[in-house]
């Protein structure tokens, strides 16, 4: 057993040392059963927020979820949730699909009302009460898909039925929580299977944000399985298959500017790369990283591309990596000039440019030299 689950255990057996019933739930118990790796462990209690807080020295609160409260114990961390209901089994009942909503506490004993366990051995996808459950959250439809893309599992045809027939309710989910499904289900090991049966039930044509089309779907089909890329690559990808022209759908998906910025800088030099190979000031203003992930993603599309090894090398070779490392800084050129303005930079950029292509050695004489005598020329 992981790491991680036996200090799930732990957890739980000093919440029932202090009279509180507890037991692992949700996606842990599903991947475990599976023998797959398990993401997340989230435990469900009978202990409120506060109860909880009080048990354990490292915890915090999620401010948009009253009942969750995060317990961090040797590195892990759980999400343990007050249970909904006055039993486990009232709770596993307001869960999304019935491999979803299996429970186990710390003697290994198996919660199961929805008979979970039967489907996740059959490779079924099914919810009690879809029509109801996929109603009160439209986002489990998406969800279903995320899983058919992960496990490879069949919907049952009752499920499926409920899709169609509240396919539209989804379009007014929140575009955070659609893009969290929307990742995951990108980079599931059967994503050609979830992109197919979303044409089918057309549910893709409802969902916010993402701007989908059936064509922008064909395109990700084309591509192979993702689940070994960085979200990075994936959304990258996934913007290059949809033709975005501007970054307008993107701005609208409320992702982190970190993330963003990374979408956009890898999107700009794959554009760049179409035109020609990797020249020094290109490798030098995309840096390493961008340029190996530009590569890897010419590789993902089917387009000849540089191996770690070529591009390395070519990296290695340029004068200097960074701005840091140029010989001048803004100082020096202050001493001769004492008037600062934006040629500071300017030259700056010029002597950087320079050292990059090799026109210049990177010496600190030779740089305000060249700078000097451009400066007398004009
Ligand atoms: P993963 O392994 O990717 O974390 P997961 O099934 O654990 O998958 P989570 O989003 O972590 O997905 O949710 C944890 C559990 O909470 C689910 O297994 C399910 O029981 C329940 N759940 C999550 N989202 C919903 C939802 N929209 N409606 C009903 N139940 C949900
Ligand atoms: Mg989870």
């Amino acid at each position: 057993m992981s790491v991680v689950w036996n200090e799930a255990r732990k957890v739980i057996h000093i919440l029932k040392q202090n009279n509180h019933n507890a037991y692992i739930v949700g996606g842990a118990v599903r991947d475990w059963l599976l023998q797959r790796e398990i993401a997340d462990v989230d435990i469900v209690t009978t202990a409120t927020a506060e109860e909880v807080q009080s048990l354990f020295s490292k915890t915090f609160r999620m401010n948009n979820q009253h009942q969750t409260v995060i317990v961090r114990s040797n590195l892990e961390h759980f999400e343990v949730t007050t249970i909904r209901g006055q039993s486990i089994e009232d709770d596993l009942h307001l869960r999304d699909l019935t491999i979803n909503s299996i429970a186990i506490d710390d003697q290994n004993e198996l919660f199961d009302p929805t008979g979970g366990e039967v489907d996740l051995r059959a490779g079924r996808l099914r919810a009690s009460n879809p029509a109801d459950r996929m109603g009160e959250d439209p986002l489990r439809m998406l969800r279903v898909y995320r899983f058919v893309s992960e496990l490879g599992f069949d919907i049952d045809t009752s499920l499926k039925e409920a899709i169609l027939h509240n396919r539209e309710a989804i379009q007014k989910v929140a575009v955070e929580r659609v893009v969290k499904e929307w990742v995951k289900l990108i980079k599931g090991k059967q994503c050609n299977l979830a992109l197919t049966g979303m044409v089918e039930t057309k549910l893709y044509s409802f969902i916010p944000g993402l701007s989908l089309t059936k064509d922008s779907l064909m395109q990700l089909k084309k591509l192979p399985p993702l689940h070994e890329e960085s979200d990075l690559i994936c959304w990258t990808l996934f913007c290059l298959c949809s033709n975005y022209v501007d970054d307008m759908p993107l701005k609208r998906l409320a992702l982190s500017n970190e993330l963003l910025r990374g979408i956009r800088a890898r999107l700009h030099f794959f554009e760049k790369r179409k035109m020609q190979s990797w020249l020094p000031l290109a490798l030098y203003e995309a840096t390493l990283d961008v340029a190996l992930d530009v590569e890897r993603l010419r590789e993902l599309c089917g387009l000849p591309s540089y191996s770690f090894e070529e591009l390395s090398r070519l990296w290695d070779e340029l004068p200097i990596h960074d701005k840091s490392e140029l010989a001048i800084t803004g100082r020096d050129l202050l001493q001769s000039v004492k008037r600062p303005g934006p040629w500071v930079k300017e030259e700056l950029r010029l002597a950087e440019v320079a050292v990059v292509t090799k026109e210049l050695t990177n010496e600190k004489t030779v740089l305000l030299q060249a700078l000097e005598r451009r400066r007398a020329e004009r």
